[in-house]
């Protein structure tokens, strides 16, 4: 998959981007992320990219003409536009799922008061938001957004079914989990992880994700 990021701030993916399981991922192929500076998209001589919202009221928005073209410049004819916003949909495990069937993302990253409603209108195929607050910029979002749908793409993490096994795989949290040592600072594992009966783990773990999921989300249950 090829995923375009388009904002201000190309510097901030930097880290992210470059550890673990992100990193072993470009590296085998399986992703490619390119990083766009909408600033150096912009026609005037100071390479402005915000002006003062017509109507008034506070902050600035990010002019049309930039924008514009650093999405036409990036964009192919299978490429879906997603724009990073608190007014999108909020993102979930299922989206998640389907993002990572796509060939080519583009995710575009606002600042300020946003971006022209024009170019959302005429650029953008879907806003999405990562949740009920608001960000400084799109750029975390991006970032959040894209760990989370790669983890979906065959191949990016090591084992096939890992994903599967997570919270929201099949409406509930996870279940606990416990390493070596077998006691520690006077706590033991509990008893039937040790018991080498997998029907019997399989149960406790599932009853376990059960009771936690009712007791902090009942609503995925619902
Ligand atoms: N005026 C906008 C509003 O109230 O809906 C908020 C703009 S916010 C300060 C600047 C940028 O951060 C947005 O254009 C968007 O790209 C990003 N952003 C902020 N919160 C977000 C969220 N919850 N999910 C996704 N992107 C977000």
């Amino acid at each position: 998959m090829i995923v375009d990021i388009l904002s201000l701030f190309p510097g901030y993916f930097k880290g992210p981007f470059n550890e673990s399981i992100l990193k072993r991922a470009q590296e085998k192929g399986l992703l490619t992320i390119r990083l766009t500076d909408i600033r150096d998209f912009a026609d005037n001589r100071f390479h402005r990219v915000d002006d003062r919202p017509y109507g008034g009221g506070p902050g600035m928005v990010m002019m049309p003409q930039p924008v514009t073209m650093a999405i036409q410049h990036v964009k192919t004819p299978e490429a879906k536009v997603i724009y990073l916003s608190p007014q999108g949909r909020t993102l979930n495990a299922v989206k998640c799922r389907k993002l990572a069937l796509e060939k080519h993302l583009i995710l575009l990253c606002g600042h300020y008061e946003g971006i022209d409603q024009r170019v959302l209108d005429e650029e953008v195929d879907e806003e999405i938001s990562i949740g009920d607050y608001v960000l400084t910029n799109g750029c975390l979002a991006a970032i959040v957004l894209l760990d989370a749908f790669s983890r979906f793409i065959p191949g990016v993490l090591g084992h096939p079914s890992a994903a599967a096994e997570d919270s929201f795989e099949g409406g509930l949290l996870d279940y606990p989990h416990y390493t070596r040592p077998e006691v520690f600072q006077g706590c033991s594992v509990p008893n039937v992880l040790l018991s080498g009966n997998h029907q019997e783990i399989a149960k406790w773990r599932h009853e376990q994700a059960l009771k936690k999921t009712q007791e902090i989300r009942p609503d995925l249950l619902a």
